[in-house]
């Protein structure tokens, strides 16, 4: 029986006839998906009839939070997972997962979730607070920026503690690579969500709520907790560079030595001048709910002709390189600036910032002249070109802006099939924007992934001991890499569903241990490390049908985009790639999944022994 964790109540809202129910989700259900990603990607799949598009009403948005979002006591425990069909590839499982305050503001308001139908017929926002919701007017909202936006919702429903996550322009106008914002440095970024929230006319959803988020054993889950804090602080090196605004604190060095930092559209790794200075601005860390890490924070620029600018940013560094490095700006004033702006104006970086480094190597190579481009000069490392054609695409202004708001192989494809070859990309969607041809675990996690960002994170940049990967693999040997994406597929999946941030599990050892211990106190539950790891594998299979359902074939895993098979022109894997090892590093991954080799399908006993025999006939 469940005990805590869960509030027992998923809002449902239909904009269209504007009805607002609330629903119960079953014991059993809960048991096998667990919650934020794991049950909004199960609600995705029952409830999203075959043959809609991405950006009709029927496709639902479906936010979820975990049992341990909201609980003080877990280290970052305050994840919301969102499921919806990928406006960017317009055929897979659209995943995308926040920070900041807004799933535990959900909890506090009483509900586990909430599922959006329907399309309103003029701009509308979600209020959410203490138990109720209300649909209301939007108008004077549509067209304001993600900042802006959250600023004026907070007075609107006279509450300046709510979480507001909403659309910028890139969203209203159904860009691709539009992203929600939240929290100011947070955001339900990859997936196009933006675009699908732009396309119900939805501008905001505000939340509010101080209830208190049950728990069965709170003894046994301080226990629990004071172990996983430990090993998280002090025995594992990434919380370092992390803590405190650390990616901007430490310059970017971490990344920069591995030769990960993506560069004018990858043709180049890792720029010297990317990263230098950063620290000499003022960082101010912005700790989200219950994290003892504090990635995220807001930089005050101190010189230079963006002086006095104040950005939001959050602690990864793959907003960085998508506005700046990969258009070939590096001052560090005008990356925090760019990067600040893409938030704004609602777009994820990293699909926006392929699409625009696309265009510009289009134009150096003659495939774009002045006549496409409304008369522009396309050029490497200018932030105001950057600037104007962020703006263009968010409003899709003129032939250009019009163009870069397909995303890079959407646009590469009304470029001409010479432009194919450089646009960076995943199933047509921006990848996590680092450049992983020096990671082939990575990289090969995502070109079998769905295009959503991160799916299995490989264990040759972090080592993951819970798995049996006490130490880095070598990031350019391709033999071990199927099975290390299998077993971190796994567990990602499981991380992406109990309501933490990833940056409080990823690599951290016994993490597995503590999550599932974690889970059962919290419940009531009886969850041991074997029942993660499966949760996590069925998660694998499901989403592997959703896709498949929806046209996914072999070809989509093997024939990826040409640039990322390309050999880097300098750094640590200057000369190598994955290309000539690739078809069959897929085929021995399906085979290690359990999926037919001819189709990609999961057979018919792996989803039997992974508790999935319902969806046998969907796909078979
Ligand atoms: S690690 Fe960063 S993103 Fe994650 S919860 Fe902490 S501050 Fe937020």
């Amino acid at each position: 029986m469940i005990k805590g964790g869960y509030m027992k109540k998923i809002l449902k809202v239909n904009l269209s006839s504007e009805e607002i129910l609330t629903e119960m989700i079953e014991e059993e259900i809960l048991r096998k998906f667990v919650g934020c990603w794991g049950l909004a990607l199960k609600i995705l799949y029952d409830s999203l009839p075959p043959g809609i598009g991405p950006l009709e009403p029927e496709n639902p948005l479906v936010l979820m939070t975990g049992p341990l979002t909201g609980i003080s006591l877990v280290p970052a425990g305050n994840q919301t997972s969102l499921a919806t069909l990928n406006a960017d590839t317009g055929f897979t499982a659209g995943r995308s997962h926040t920070h900041g305050f807004f799933g535990p503001n959900l909890k506090g308001a009483g509900f586990d979730g909430v599922i959006v139908e329907g399309a309103a017929d003029k701009p509308v926002y979600l209020w959410i607070s203490e138990g109720s919701a209300e649909i209301r007017d939007a108008t004077e909202l549509w067209g304001k920026d993600t900042h802006e936006t959250e600023r004026i919702v907070k007075k609107m429903v006279g509450e300046p503690k709510a979480s507001v996550a909403a659309i910028g322009p890139a969203g209203e106008n159904l860009c691709a690579g539009a992203w929600i914002a939240n929290d100011e440095n947070h955001s339900f970024g990859h997936s196009g969500v933006g675009a699908v929230m732009g396309s119900k006319k939805l501008k905001a959803i505000a939340v509010y709520g101080s209830e208190e988020v049950p728990i069965a054993d709170e003894e046994r889950l301080k226990e629990i907790t004071k172990k996983w804090i430990h090993s998280l602080m002090f025995e594992y090196p990434p919380t370092k560079r992390r803590q405190k605004g650390g990616i901007a604190r430490t310059e970017y060095e971490f990344l920069k030595k591995r030769s990960l930092v993506s560069a004018k559209n990858f043709t180049e790794v890792s720029p010297e001048e990317f990263g230098k200075g950063m620290s000499k601005h003022k960082i101010t860390p912005k700790p989200c709910f219950g994290c003892p890490i504090g990635c995220s924070y807001d930089v005050e620029i101190v010189e230079g002709p963006y002086k006095g600018y104040k950005a939001s940013l959050s602690g990864g560094g793959e907003g960085m390189e998508g506005a700046a490095s990969l258009c070939g700006v590096y001052n560090a004033d005008a990356v925090f600036y760019l990067t600040d702006l893409c938030d704004r104006l609602g777009f994820e970086s990293s699909t926006i910032g392929s699409t625009i480094a696309l265009c510009i190597e289009c134009y150096e190579k003659g495939l774009l002249s002045k006549e496409d481009t409304d008369g522009m000069e396309l050029k490497w490392g200018d932030p105001n070109l950057v600037e104007s054609l962020l703006r263009k695409a968010a409003y899709r202004e003129g032939k250009l802006g019009r163009l870069l708001a397909l995303g890079p192989k959407r646009a590469a494809e009304m470029i001409s099939e010479e432009a194919l070859k450089f646009a960076v990309h995943i199933k047509g969607a921006g990848m996590n924007m680092h450049d992983w041809r020096a990671c082939w675990g990575i990289l090969f996690g995502q070109i079998v992934g769905g295009g959503s960002g991160w799916p299995a994170p490989g264990a040759d940049y972090i080592p993951e001991p819970d798995l049996g990967i006490p130490q880095l693999q070598n990031p350019l040997e391709w033999r071990d890499k199927p099975e290390t994406a299998r077993k971190t597929g796994m567990k990602k999946y499981w991380d992406d569903s109990t309501g933490v941030c990833w940056f409080a599990t990823w690599g951290v050892p016994n993490a597995l241990v503590y999550t599932s211990e974690a889970v059962s106190a919290v419940v009531g539950w009886d969850f041991t490390p074997e029942d993660a790891l499966l949760v996590g594998e069925r998660l694998m299979n499901l989403e592997r049908a959703f896709n498949i359902r929806r046209g996914l074939t072999p070809a989509d895993d093997i024939e990826v985009s040409p640039r990322l098979l390309e050999p880097p022109s300098a750094g640590l894997a200057k000369g190598r790639s994955l290309a000539p090892h690739l078809r069959g590093m897929v085929m021995e991954y399906y085979r290690a999944m359990g999926w037919d080799e001819k189709t990609g399908k999961p057979l018919r006993s792996t989803l039997r022994r992974v508790g999935l025999e319902e969806i046998i006939q969907d796909i078979w």
